[in-house]
């Protein structure tokens, strides 16, 4: 597993405060809900490390995780959550919009959806700041388990047709269950391919 050594680093309310820009960092970003958290810790093989966001005072942060080598993973605050106040959602955005397009050191984003409810307006804002730097996306459509077998396949394809004609070619698009455990595989041989290739 790509996330055995995970070790958190820091967590951090704004781009100054990251660690600088070097090696290899692979970023985890979703709505709130979405399943984030839980496809974590179902990567990491649930070692003692949580990639627990349910604090409340977590979930609003940039979490920073090393996993040794140089090679890190950020855990992004989950977005769309309602009760949000209005400045700190305007805080969040320039945040996010400013590490997805700045960040040097960022290898790609993996975006997760519901797979219920995929491609919500905030996850195409989180694709029309990134998807401009040219660097790969892979978009975990989790919640898996709680389609039936043949709408989970209509939205997968339907879901990489979108992505593929509207933010190109370098988008790959996967179901995934933390419950059943499904997609792990593919999962980590995308992960592989960015952290060692
Ligand atoms: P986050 O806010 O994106 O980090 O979402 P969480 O990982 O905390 O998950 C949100 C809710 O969805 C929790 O109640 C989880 O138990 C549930 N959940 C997450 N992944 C799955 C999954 O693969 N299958 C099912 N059935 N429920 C899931």
């Amino acid at each position: 597993p790509v996330f055995q050594n995970a070790r958190f680093h820091i967590s951090a309310h704004h781009l100054r405060d990251l660690p600088p820009a070097s090696g290899i960092e692979v970023a985890f970003a979703g709505r709130s809900n979405a399943g984030k958290s839980s496809a974590l810790n179902t990567l990491a093989n649930h070692n003692r490390l949580a990639f627990v966001s349910k604090q409340p005072g977590r979930t609003q942060l940039i979490n920073f995780f090393t996993l040794g080598d140089d090679k890190h993973l950020v855990d992004l605050p989950g977005y769309g959550y309602a009760k949000v106040p209005e400045a700190m959602r305007m805080h969040w955005q320039n945040v996010l919009s400013r590490y997805l397009s700045e960040r040097q050191s960022l290898a790609g984003l993996v975006l997760v959806m519901d797979s219920r409810h995929p491609l919500t307006p905030l996850d195409r804002q989180m694709l029309d700041w990134f998807c401009p730097t040219g660097k790969p996306v892979h978009v975990l459509l989790t919640k898996s388990d709680k389609l039936s077998r043949s709408e989970a396949t209509i939205t997968l394809n339907k879901v990489r047709k979108e992505l593929q004609t509207t933010w190109g070619e370098g988008i790959s698009v996967q179901l995934f269950s933390s419950l059943k455990k499904q997609g792990v595989d593919e999962a980590e041989t995308v992960l592989g391919q960015w952290f060692f290739s």
